[in-house]
């Protein structure tokens, strides 16, 4: 039915409860006890767990009923089984209540039905666009796409939390070192690899856990009227620490993954102690404490406030297109791109990344998505609306990205992008220890 008749329903038995005289087998522990929602048809598990949240959480604003989600939608695995939330009943929730807020319960349990092919994507990418890719997807293959949006953070929690339990199957998130963090949590399993796997995506921007389905490069942009030529000429990553940037330089905060990844692709390539060297140096140029995405570095390049700054390739061509006002439409016009690097292993790569979940209730379904979206159809999907570069040979990417940022770049093919997970904790000491915000 209607969310509207649920929630009269649910303040009419509030009204009406007499609560201390119930018992029995199953004590209620308050007004309204177990609300099931259950898949029945057209519709998936996962919607009807983020129903049931959504539902849990407007009856827990608007009636001030605390509700506690159980079994599939149970959001720790202390709240998973129904009788120990009901242990006590309602005369012992008083005492209970000191641990877990319980007086509503909403539940979703598996269905016995017969499931449809499906996929369940846990998609922490912001992008409107994928969910339409998606649809393409259901409709070359039948195979019906589950989409649970949310932060990667999020995301993470909820399928750690899950455990076995968990309906994911695919991770897609952005950042090789989110990807490879999350399996050495071991939450990823092997096997997300085939013959097109394999010859779409080179090697070191994928592992058997997860692979790599579009690039980006984490680039320099600068001020063009206040940065010289000979200035620039052969500019690394190593030469952003070089004293002649002191107060010039704008980059995001340290606890940022692009930073993180960045910072770890260093480590890797000229070890910790050089690296929190540099990070001192770097450190030692900021025109300004960290602040901001990386679309701000881009604007405090463009209001003078600094003369360079690190940002993503994608975040230019996102802010030239109009799509986020015309105010960064014009900063955008006010900086030029650089690639780092030129001169020995190439500029900074990384990847928005699929991960295959460990436990996927449907990995080869799992598998056929991730090959669908190697194939040209959807890496042209990706690069015209994310601005990304294709993961595969032969896709040009936005035109946006082609004339304002250019294709002509020496990548960096050497340096695996599993190191970033990898080196992800030594790259965080040393800007930490560096006073890098
Ligand atoms: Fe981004």
């Amino acid at each position: 039915g209607d969310h509207r008749d649920l929630h009269l329903s649910l303040r009419r038995q509030r009204q009406m409860c007499i609560r201390d005289s119930h018992n029995g087998k199953h004590p209620c522990i308050g007004a309204t006890d177990v609300f099931p929602i259950v898949p029945i048809s057209g519709i998936s598990e996962l919607e009807c767990i983020d129903l049931s949240r959504s539902i849990g959480k407007r009856v827990g604003d608007e009636l001030n009923i605390p509700v506690y989600l159980y079994e599939k939608s149970a959001e720790h695995l202390l709240r998973k089984d129904l009788s120990k939330i009901r242990e006590g009943g309602y005369k012992g929730l008083n005492k209970k209540m000191k641990k877990l807020s319980i007086y509503t319960i909403l539940l979703t349990f598996i269905s016995s039905l017969t499931i449809a092919a499906e996929v369940n994507i846990f998609n922490a990418r912001h992008y409107k666009a994928d969910a339409e890719l998606y649809s393409k997807f259901t409709n070359k293959t039948g195979i019906k796409v589950n989409l649970i949006n949310g932060k990667a953070g999020a995301l993470e929690k909820r399928m750690i939390e899950e455990g076995a339990d968990s309906s994911a199957d695919l991770y897609i998130t952005a950042d090789a070192g989110r990807c490879g963090a999350f399996k050495a949590k071991g939450m990823t399993q092997g096997g997300l690899i085939s013959p097109a796997i394999k010859a779409a995506v080179p090697s070191n921007f994928r592992t058997n856990h997860w692979t790599g389905i579009a690039k980006r490069a984490r680039i320099v942009y600068y001020a063009p009227d206040r940065v010289s030529g000979a200035e620039l000429s052969g500019l690394t990553y190593e030469s952003l620490a070089d004293p002649k940037w002191k107060g010039r330089l704008v980059i995001r905060a340290s606890g940022n993954i692009y930073n993180k990844s960045l910072v770890a692709s260093l480590v890797k390539n000229n070890g910790k102690k050089a690296t929190a060297d540099w990070a001192k140096g770097v450190v030692a140029n900021m025109a300004r404490t960290p602040t901001g995405n990386d679309r701000a570095q881009i604007m405090a390049v463009a209001a003078g406030e600094a003369d360079i700054a690190v940002a993503n390739t994608y975040y230019l061509a996102l802010m030239l297109s109009g799509n986020k006002g015309a105010e960064q439409q014009a900063a955008a016009k006010k900086v030029k791109a650089f690639f780092p690097n030129q001169n020995d292993r190439g500029t900074h790569m990384n990847i928005s990344c699929a991960a295959l979940v460990k436990g996927a209730p449907n990995k080869s379904n799992a598998i056929k998505l991730v090959e669908f979206l190697l194939t040209p159809e959807a890496q042209e999907h990706f690069t015209n609306n994310t601005f990304e570069f294709p993961m595969i040979d032969g896709v040009s990417p936005s035109p946006l990205v082609v004339n304002n940022i250019g294709l002509d770049f020496k990548q960096d093919l050497k340096t695996k992008v599993s190191s970033y997970g990898a080196k992800q904790a030594d790259a965080l000491e040393v800007m930490t220890a560096a006073g890098w915000k």
